[in-house]
């Protein structure tokens, strides 16, 4: 298998997706995937915005069952979770799981998207007394307690960056940002498969880099990490996207391979 040939974070309409399952496997056969990881949100008990309802999921187990047998010799559709740290969800119970951030808790105990929308960052950003690389070091410690829960995949290191294109919130390259970004990193070494390059901030429209930026992605590469391209996908069009330029993205941080996913679920590496 290639890298073109799998793709694992991707949303239906089950969770915030724009298009069925059918619909999603459908599109991976038309361009050639062997592999189509589904990754809805997990049920996630105070947040009803963007994730799988229990009754969705439940739908989506029993679709994802029925294209594999539909398919079955043409494509694999793994059965896998986007696992929130404060889902109600076990993570052992699925094929295989992304695993992410997407909240930061605030000095005042409040919970706060960091990836909804601007609101949600700003309050998020104003609980913590507008110190936005504060809010950053938050975020960083939730990554490195769903790295603790050992997912196959690490989902979009530094989503706390996708909203802060214009440096509004902190500042991307100061010390205390790097130095608390790194310590996530380095705190996730050994614990999880793979680090995903993600395309999905790319892809709409937030932000001209990839998760993560360079200067994790190096240094994963120092730690002895494996990095999987990944889109997260919310269309069937975009299953792929900017897989390519990813490639090269991981090339020029040092790497030579990259894991893919086999029908198993199982990592598997493949050359660049
Ligand atoms: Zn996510
Ligand atoms: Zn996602």
């Amino acid at each position: 298998m290639n890298f073109l040939e799998c793709t694992v974070h991707c949303h239906t309409d089950l969770c915030d997706g724009k298009n069925t399952p059918a619909e999603m496997a459908a599109a991976a056969v038309e361009k050639g995937i062997r592999v189509l990881g589904l990754s809805g949100h997990s049920h996630t008990p105070h947040d009803d915005s963007y994730c799988m309802t229990v009754e969705n999921t439940a739908a989506y187990r029993a679709e994802i069952a029925r294209l594999n047998r539909e398919y079955a010799g043409k494509l694999t559709v793994l059965c896998g979770l986007e696992w929130d740290q404060w889902s109600d969800e076990d993570p052992a119970h699925w094929d295989y799981v992304v695993g992410s951030a997407h909240y930061v808790t605030g000095p005042s105990g409040v919970r706060h998207s960091v990836d909804h929308n601007m609101e949600t960052l700003q309050s998020a950003f104003e609980d913590f007394g507008g110190d936005g690389l504060a809010m950053a070091e938050a975020y960083y410690d939730a990554v490195a307690e769903v790295a603790e829960k050992r997912p196959t995949v690490l989902g979009h290191f530094d989503l706390v960056k996708k909203l802060n294109g214009d440096g509004r919130f902190f500042d991307e390259s100061h010390p205390r940002y790097r130095a608390a970004a790194l310590a996530a990193l380095e705190a996730a070494a050994g614990k999880v498969q793979a680090l995903e390059i993600n395309t999905g901030g790319v892809a709409r429209g937030y932000r001209e880099e990839f998760y993560p930026a360079p200067f994790l992605l190096k240094r994963w590469k120092e730690l002895g990490g494996r990095v999987i391209i990944t889109a997260d996908a919310h269309t069937a069009d975009g299953l792929l996207f900017g897989f390519e330029d990813a490639a090269d993205y991981a090339r020029a941080a040092g790497f030579t391979e990259a894991a893919v996913l086999n029908a198993a679920g199982k990592v598997e590496t493949c050359a660049l």
